[in-house]
């Protein structure tokens, strides 16, 4: 869906631009240390294992495990007022990081812990998509 998006955009900083340009892409990444090899999101300046600054951006397969959700019943923005009830869903992607999202078509049927999930790519403008899961 494109068009008028008029929720909270995310922070146009050096670390997290990377993400962003891809997902538009319909690529999902996250970055990889390049001194012990350690992936993570979000992103960052310096790798969370070792310290390190010398980071790269790698694409990942999308697959990943659901490890909780929550369904939100009160807009905390007046953009969201329309959304309620909206779900956020926790997942950690095949390659270790945890990423917080949504689900693409509300929440699964037959939803679980451990449920295995896939990332969709959500255009909902033509400057920004938001990447979501549903069940793989
Ligand atoms: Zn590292």
């Amino acid at each position: 869906m494109l068009g008028h998006y008029d929720k909270p955009l995310p922070a146009d900083d050096i670390e997290a631009r990377p993400f962003w340009e891809r997902a538009r892409e319909h690529r999902l990444a996250v970055q990889r240390c390049d001194s012990c090899g350690h992936r993570h999101f979000p992103p960052g300046p310096v790798c969370p294992a070792c310290l390190s600054d010398k980071q790269s951006w790698e694409d990942v397969s999308g697959r990943a495990t659901l490890l909780s959700w929550v369904v939100f019943h009160r807009a905390y923005w007046v953009s969201f007022r329309d959304d309620v009830p909206y779900d956020a869903c926790l997942v950690q992607l095949e390659e270790g990081p945890i990423m917080v999202s949504n689900f693409a078509d509300g929440i699964p049927s037959g939803v679980r812990a451990g449920m295995a999930m896939r990332v969709v790519f959500d255009d909902v403008s033509p400057q920004l998509t938001l990447p979501r899961f549903v069940p793989a």
